[in-house]
């Protein structure tokens, strides 16, 4: 299949992102499922649905699953990851004992609406906890809410809630900083990186998809697209398998020791302790399974612009937003273009560095 220029692999809407895929998959011979969301409909109230791609034997033993669109406007990344891989035609010609699972739109109505979220508020990428136990605390956050999510977004605004932040960490440290924002909180239901307090329909939707279409993997390959951290239009690799473990070696030797063990990316500060990564759900979904993988960025501005654009994201959802039509569509303009950047040379990499990097995952499960 001819590869045209690879910036038409991009949507500029989730409609157009949709039949691009499904159009992909259909030409590639895949097996087309479609999930429909029963609650949520996109901005112009058209469906939403997560779009599931599947290649080779419902009942192989080794497979490889690719998500986009965990963080709803990362999804546009994600999307052109996916289609360049079945434009690839690496797809055409799996050996019979593997098997492909390309999960489109996880979280669609934040992919439609170019936000991080679900419809209820919740960062996916922290909803995949065990809600029949006691769920994380995140004191800290609740601390800092007030600060980082300030009822309007003027100068004044900004500046005082910076003054507040500062205070905490200078109090606290950089480290327990990085802890408080990243790892999830469970309490406050307006706020940033919002678990749930029960399994979203993406949670739901996604084990179901994991039953019907992996019901016999033994060894399962793993990558979740997103974009935000890392140097721009870099792979930034986030390993969540137990690090030395023979997963994690095994993400080594697929996609090199110095991207998985990097410890870039936090402003200096180490990985922060996540709760309830999609990572961790795939691996009790399928188990007892192994799984080797990573959630992948690709990075688009410094760390702390794309916060405030994830502080903005959420203030146009809960906070006083202005009046001046022009004044929002710019802020919400700038929150599409800080996780999907315009810049072509950005999409054209890109989509470079995620072919090779799938079909070096693709080769590590033909070797497992
Ligand atoms: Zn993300």
């Amino acid at each position: 299949m001819s590869q045209g220029d690879v910036i038409d692999f991009y949507a500029e809407t989730y409609p157009e992102a949709r039949a691009k895929f499904q159009l992909a998959v259909a030409q590639s011979a895949g097996q087309l499922t479609s999930y429909v969301h029963p609650g949520a409909v996109g901005p112009d109230h058209g469906t939403l649905a997560m779009d599931v791609g599947c290649f080779g034997a419902v009942d192989a033993p080794k497979a490889f699953l690719i998500l986009s669109g965990t963080h709803g406007g990362e999804g546009y990344a994600g999307s052109a990851a996916q289609i360049a891989l079945l434009r690839s035609g690496a797809l055409d010609h799996l050996a019979p004992d593997t098997r492909v699972v390309l999960v489109h739109g996880i979280n669609p109505y934040g992919f439609a609406h170019w936000t991080r979220t679900t419809e209820n508020n919740v960062d996916l990428n922290r909803n995949f906890v065990d809600f029949s136990g006691r769920l994380p605390r995140n004191d800290a956050y609740l601390e800092l809410h007030d600060a980082l999510c300030p009822k309007e977004w003027t100068e004044s605004s900004r500046a005082s809630s910076r003054r507040a932040i500062d205070a905490w960490i200078a109090a606290h440290g950089q480290q327990a900083w990085m802890q408080s924002i990243m790892m999830g909180q469970y309490d406050e239901p307006t706020g940033l990186n919002y678990g749930g307090r029960a399994p979203e329909w993406s949670h739901r939707t996604l084990e179901a998809i994991l039953a019907q279409h992996l019901p016999s993997v033994r060894k399962l390959a793993f990558i979740d697209w997103h974009t935000g951290l890392g140097q721009p239009g870099q792979p930034f690799f986030l390993c969540f398998n137990q690090h030395r473990d023979p997963n994690w070696e095994r993400a080594c030797s697929w996609w090199g020791r110095d991207r998985i063990e990097t410890a870039d990316g936090y402003d200096g500060a180490a990985r922060p302790t996540y709760n309830g990564l999609i990572f961790y759900g795939v691996q009790r979904f399928v188990a007892p399974a192994e799984v080797t993988g990573a959630v992948i960025e690709f990075g688009t501005l410094p760390v702390q612009e794309s916060f405030d654009q994830l502080r903005i994201d959420r203030w146009l959802k809960f906070g006083h937003t202005p009046d001046d039509p022009d004044r929002l569509a710019a802020m919400r303009r700038g929150v599409r273009d800080a996780f999907t950047p315009p810049d072509p040379a950005w999409r054209r990499g890109v989509v470079a560095h995620a072919t090779e990097i799938q079909l070096q995952g693709l080769a590590g499960v033909a070797a497992w």
